[in-house]
């Protein structure tokens, strides 16, 4: 894609701290990170949406992703890390091509997702379950 960002980086276009590419994902460090060390990682194929990368993408972004989030706390004296990916705008998704962050982690660093609790009322959940498993596409047995 032309005018994305990302792809940018993916051509070497634009510079960036790489951490670890192979064929399916480049990672590389967070220019605003919520913690040092902070990485993105990214399919070389754009997407917009991470509905859309293959099985074999997917894989390769979850396991950088966690095995970036290992490094960082065996490597760079973290006790955790947060796994993070917004899709969709409105989940706060500001670079339209797909990517899953890895924010690591201590208990004094300050950091708090704004979590909310919020209810289901009675057979809501039932109804819920019912909408999304007429969505669900999976090749399960
Ligand atoms: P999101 O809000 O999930 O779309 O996250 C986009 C992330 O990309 C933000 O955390 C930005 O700091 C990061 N970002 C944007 N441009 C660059 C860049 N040129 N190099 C590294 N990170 C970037
Ligand atoms: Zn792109």
């Amino acid at each position: 894609m032309d005018n994305c960002i990302f792809c940018k980086i993916i051509k070497k276009e634009l510079p960036v701290d790489i951490v670890f590419e192979n064929e399916h994902v480049i990672a590389f460090l967070d220019i605003a990170p919520i913690n040092k060390g902070h990485t993105l990682v990214v399919p070389k194929t754009h997407h917009s949406s991470i509905s859309t990368p293959s099985d074999e993408e997917l894989f390769h972004i979850m396991k950088v992703g966690s095995q970036i989030g290992r490094a960082l706390m065996k490597g760079c004296d973290y006790d955790g890390f947060n796994l993070h990916l917004s899709n969709g705008n409105c989940a706060g998704q500001v670079v339209d091509h797909a990517h899953l962050h890895v924010v690591p982690r201590i208990g004094t660093d300050g950091f708090h997702w704004n979590w909310r609790s919020q209810k289901y009322e009675e057979g809501e959940k039932e109804d819920y379950i019912k909408k999304m498993k007429s969505k669900l596409k999976l090749n399960e047995s």
